[in-house]
Order: C-alpha cells, then sequence, then structure tokens
C-alpha cells in the first residue's frame, strides 16, 4: 500500500489494516477496528471523535497523577536538550539515572538500596529471574532454580514473565520456561467450601508450604506474587493471607519477589503495598506508576541480602538492556516521585479520596447484579453475578464484565473488564465530585446491563 492510497483512509482504516494490536482479539479488530485516543487532560481522555471519558483506569493502571501533568512534561523536554540518550553499560551511566536510582531508594522499603532499570514490568520480572539464578548460582546451591507463582498473576508478557504468570490463555499460545509452578490464588468470592475468610486466607497460603515441600527446598528459588492481584481481578487476599506467606518464606530458604507493578507507588494508600501488608520482600518489581505512565521504565529493586551476594562476587552480571535508566525515562520519575512526596498525594489520598471512593463503591452493593464490592485504596472490582446468593453468571455464554464495560464507555466512563468483574483504578488525584461521577456512569452502566 503507498502513500497516495493511504491519504484516501481514515486513521481508523489505517489501524486495522497496519497495526497488530497486543491482547487484542484480531479477527475481531480487522473487522471492526477499536477506539483511538487523540488527548487527554487531567482524569479525562477524548477519542478521535472528540467523546470525553472520564478514565476509571488511569490508562493502564499507571497515571496515577493523571494526565497533562505540567512538571512530568517539562522534566522529560528540558532532558531532552540535555542528554536524550546515554547508556547504562560497561561501567558508566549518567546523572539521571542515579538520581533516579537515589529516588526510589528513598521511597522504598528500608531492606533495598540497589535498583537495577529495565524498560516494563515484564523486563524487570524476567530481571528477577536471572537475579535469582546468580544469586543461589554464587551460593553454590546451583539446584535452586525452581519458582513458585499462582495461578492468574499477570507478571508480563515477555516468554519469561509469560511463564511466571498464571493466565492458562497465555500459556496457550507458547510454552514458556518450565521452572515456574502455579499454586492457588486467594480469590474469596471464587470459593465455595466451609471456612470463613480468615481461615480461607491461611489455608490458601498453605499451599506454598505444600509446593515447596513437594519440589524440595533445595530446588525451590523464590515465590513471586502480586499483592493484590489485578489483573486477575483485582483479588484482595483475606488480612491472614500475606502474614502466612510471609511466615513460610522465612521459614525457608527462599526468596520473596513482589510485583508491585500496579500496587506501587501509592494506588493502596501507601507507597508500597509492601507497607500495606507488612511484606518484607527480597525483590520488588515496580514499573508503570513510577513514570506515571509517560515514559516506560521498570525496575526491581533488591535487597541488601541479594545484592551483598552479586555485588561481592567477580564477574559480570550478563544482563541488561540498551534503554536501562534512559535518561528521559528517569527525568519522568524523578518528577513523578518529587510530585508525590512533595505534594503528599499518597498521604492525602489515604486520608480523604480513597477511603471515599472505596464508600461509595459499596453504596453499589446493593445494585441487584452487583455480588461483591473488593478493593484497596485506589483499587476496586465489582463482581457481577445474575444471582447474589447463588453468585448464578450474569449471562452462561458471555462475559458480564464485557457487557458492562461497553455501557460504561457509551456512557463517557473507562473502566476493564475480567471476566465478570469490572474493574477501576482511576488516578489517585481524583476530587470527590469526580468520584461522584464516576460512581454515578457505573451505576448506568450497571442499570443498562442489568
Ligand atoms: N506485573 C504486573 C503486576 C502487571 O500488572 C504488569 C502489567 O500490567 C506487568 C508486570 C508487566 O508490565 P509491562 O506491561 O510494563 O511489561
Amino acid at each position: 500500500m503507498n502513500i497516495a492510497n493511504n491519504t484516501f483512509k481514515t486513521l481508523k482504516d489505517l489501524d486495522k489494516a497496519h497495526y497488530l494490536h497486543p491482547f487484542t482479539d484480531l479477527q475481531e479488530h480487522k473487522q471492526k477496528g477499536g477506539d483511538i485516543f487523540s488527548r487527554a487532560e487531567h482524569i479525562y481522555i477524548y477519542n478521535s471523535e472528540g467523546k470525553q471519558l472520564l478514565d476509571g483506569m488511569s490508562g493502564l493502571w499507571c497515571s496515577n497523577l493523571g494526565y497533562s501533568q505540567p512538571t512530568i512534561n517539562k522534566a522529560i523536554t528540558q532532558q531532552l536538550e540535555v542528554l536524550p540518550y546515554y547508556n547504562s553499560f560497561f561501567q558508566c551511566t549518567h546523572q539521571l539515572a542515579v538520581d533516579m536510582a537515589k529516588s526510589l531508594v528513598e521511597v522504598t522499603p528500608p531492606q533495598f538500596n540497589k535498583v537495577f532499570f529495565t524498560n516494563s514490568g515484564s523486563e524487570a520480572n524476567d530481571t528477577n529471574i536471572r537475579l535469582v539464578h546468580r544469586y543461589y548460582n554464587l551460593l553454590e546451591k546451583p539446584n535452586k532454580k525452581q519458582i513458585i507463582s499462582r495461578k492468574n498473576a499477570y507478571h508480563g508478557s515477555t516468554v519469561a514473565a509469560g511463564s511466571l504468570g498464571g493466565f492458562n490463555g497465555m500459556h496457550e499460545q507458547y510454552t514458556g520456561v518450565n521452572y515456574v509452578h502455579h499454586i492457588a490464588e486467594p480469590n474469596w468470592f471464587g470459593y465455595d467450601g466451609e471456612l470463613d475468610r480468615d481461615a480461607f486466607g491461611k489455608h490458601v497460603a498453605q499451599e506454598l508450604a505444600a509446593k515447596i515441600d513437594e519440589l524440595g527446598e533445595e530446588n525451590v528459588a523464590a515465590f513471586i506474587a502480586e499483592p493484590i492481584q489485578g489483573a486477575a481481578g483485582v483479588i484482595v487476599p483475606p488480612e491472614t493471607y500475606w502474614p502466612e506467606i510471609s511466615k513460610i518464606c522465612k521459614e525457608r530458604d527462599i526468596l520473596l519477589i513482589l510485583d508491585e507493578v500496579i500496587c506501587g507507588f501509592g494506588r493502596t494508600g501507601n507507597w508500597f503495598a509492601a507497607e500495606t501488608y507488612n511484606i518484607e520482600p527480597d525483590l520488588l518489581t515496580f514499573a508503570k506508576g513510577v513514570t506515571n505512565g509517560y515514559q516506560p521504565l521498570g525496575g526491581v529493586m533488591v535487597s541488601d541480602k541479594v545484592a551483598d551476594v552479586i555485588t561481592c562476587n567477580e564477574g559480570e552480571f550478563t544482563h541488561g538492556f540498551t534503554y536501562s535508566g534512559h535518561p528521559l525515562a528517569c527525568a519522568a520519575g524523578i518528577a513523578t516521585l518529587d510530585i508525590l512526596k512533595n505534594e503528599q498525594v499518597i498521604e492525602k489520598g489515604a486520608a480523604d479520596i480513597m477511603p471515599y471512593f472505596q464508600a461509595r463503591l459499596r453504596s453499589l452493593e446493593d445494585h441487584p447484579i452487583v455480588g461483591e464490592v473488593r478493593g484497596v485504596g485506589m483499587l476496586a472490582a465489582l463482581e457481577l453475578v445474575k444471582n447474589k446468593s447463588s453468585k448464578e453468571r450474569l449471562a452462561p455464554d458471555c462475559e458480564g464484565g464485557a457487557i458492562c464495560k461497553m455501557h460504561a464507555i457509551e456512557h463517557g466512563l473507562m473502566v476493564r473488564s475480567v471476566g465478570d468483574a469490572i474493574v477501576t483504578a482511576p488516578p489517585l488525584i481524583c476530587s470527590r465530585e469526580e468520584i461522584d461521577l464516576l460512581i454515578t456512569r457505573l451505576t448506568i452502566a450497571l442499570d443498562y446491563t442489568a
């Protein structure tokens, strides 16, 4: 197809013709195309037809400070003039990567004094695999290679990160690394047994101990988990879950990798969900909110326990990316962390807008098709059902969440659907009036779905 032909095509036609979209039904896209977004401001996104939507998902759980944030924009453009690119390979780096590393150390839990930069959460989780292998090899425990993860976990989309994840759909499309084992996730809504919520939390955590015993502690390197499983539909663990998991990891010689790609940078009301749930990870994955989503940046916070081993032995850590610690990404990251710190966005949010958001969502529990409202901080999901007591599905042959999402978009609200659930994670900077607007639009979508 040449350029002259292209001029007669709409943007939507060109999108259908040339762009293979991630996580998209490609046949459906080829036929119908998708929505194209052209600009964003504050908490609103605008499509190419000018329609405004309140972004109840902060992009893809990234833009915690909303859009058109002038300080972050300025930091990126100023850095472009000074040093648009330099690398961090072969014993060198540049100032912004160092400043960004220092900023991250200041806001993450105290065991973290080192960071490895990547471009994304997926690459950060790949990095975790290399780190734990290197760590145990240096400790002369080369058999410790098995990693335990959870069903329906999402840890990214590269082959290794997809293997860490627990989505059947992803596993069906490729064969990944073969040393990852998946235990059950603490999905209280999906549980039909006799235990109460607390007992269920402990019970499901015990699967980790059982799996370590089955594989042999001498073969297990690490357990990886999201504090709250986001892409699985905001699976909020019972209060008893994380204390039990932490106990198991401490009692056994395995590393705990906490994937805070969604939960980090304030979403659960603390800088990191490690604080919300009192978890002490050895490695912590971050991405998304670190730059407010304005530049691709991810990484791994490496605890002293791991860093002391990998930095005190000779030889290269043979791993890295051309854009690790990219200056523009670091400029965006430093500005984002400065705003979060200086304007006390997280502390103020935890004191006001987050409890307000959760309380307003809980008011939807009375809606005839809402089977459960769950969430923490500025992260929540509504499970949609036909029958509240039997939890009968809204529609047997299609996903209730997708129907509700379609109505929400029609009525000016962007949310995400996961199976029969509707997920929302709006920017932390929403006002009470904006949360009211989100709830109004969501209620209309629920009414149309019912
Ligand atoms: N980990 C979690 C918990 C995520 O939610 C995601 C993305 O949604 C990733 C990792 C992968 O991050 P990225 O898409 O930046 O590779």
